[in-house]
């Protein structure tokens, strides 16, 4: 089954709103040249949201966050809901990345209450999973992936616009990127575990990217994996031709 190439940059606590409009302004002109078949994700922190949607309002980048609190709405002091993005024209939001997993604890239970608030605003959820290299050692990574896809225990189909990202946690951010051939192993995992939960013709329709020191140079042979439907890419994507290098070897 062809799947649609997707490319989302996440850049995690970096640009300001200030740096956010130098990036968009050397990332405009790299538009024109992007393939049209491949989807362009743009995942800024909180105070950048709104200058990324004004600026590529009308283009067809995606406009993403990095988290969403599991709560409506009330007294949940620095929270941000899943309504207030969408007010703000979010249409993709990250839950489960590795970042949240270590440093604020966050569990499968957690994830599921982020992904129903995010579908009850109509917000694709962009899951994020991924093995530390101890657990990869030890021979753990399907043990581990699959304990991470609990996170969709009691769903009876996938949250509307579901994306996986398998990001082994040993590769994000360290120069050390899996090799193709174990990227797309991984990725088969993930598709025959969510094949069990949603029978085969869901899972081949389902997109799972990669992430963990995609670069520009990288990208080329990760993309040739038929597996690999694409990247989250955190550094790389902080510089507007870099990731415009990686969504073009996506095309
Ligand atoms: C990430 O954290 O989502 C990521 C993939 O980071 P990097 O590309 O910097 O490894």
């Amino acid at each position: 089954m062809k799947r649609a190439r997707l490319v989302i940059g996440n850049w995690k606590m970096n640009l300001a709103p200030s740096a956010t409009d130098r990036f968009l302004a050397g990332f405009r002109g790299e538009l024109a040249s992007l393939p049209a078949g491949v989807g362009v994700g743009l995942a800024p922190a909180f105070p950048a949201l709104e200058r990324v949607a004004r600026d590529l309002s009308g283009s067809p980048v995606l406009l993403g966050a990095q988290d969403v609190h599991g709560e409506k709405d009330g007294a949940y002091t620095g929270e941000v809901s899943a309504s207030m993005l969408q007010d703000l024209g979010v249409v993709f939001c990250l839950v489960g990345h590795s970042e949240r997993r270590r440093y604020r604890r966050e569990t499968e239970k957690d994830f599921s209450k982020k992904m129903e608030r995010l579908v009850e605003a109509g917000i694709s959820p962009v899951y994020c999973v991924g093995e530390t290299l101890e657990e990869r050692e030890a021979g753990q990574t399907g043990e581990v992936l699959a304990r991470q896809l609990t996170a969709f225990d009691g769903a009876l189909a996938p949250p509307p616009g579901l994306v996986l990202a398998y990001e082994p946690v040993w590769a994000i951010g360290t120069g050390r990127a899996a090799t193709p051939q174990m990227a797309a192993d991984a990725h088969r995992a993930l598709r025959s575990g969510l094949a069990s939960r949603w029978g085969d013709v869901t899972a081949r329709g389902l997109r799972i990217l990669y992430g963990g020191s995609v670069t520009a140079v990288n990208s080329s042979s990760l993309f040739a994996e038929e597996e690999i439907d694409g990247g989250l890419v955190g550094g790389a994507s902080l510089d507007p031709k870099g990731l415009a290098a990686i969504v073009r070897a996506a095309g």
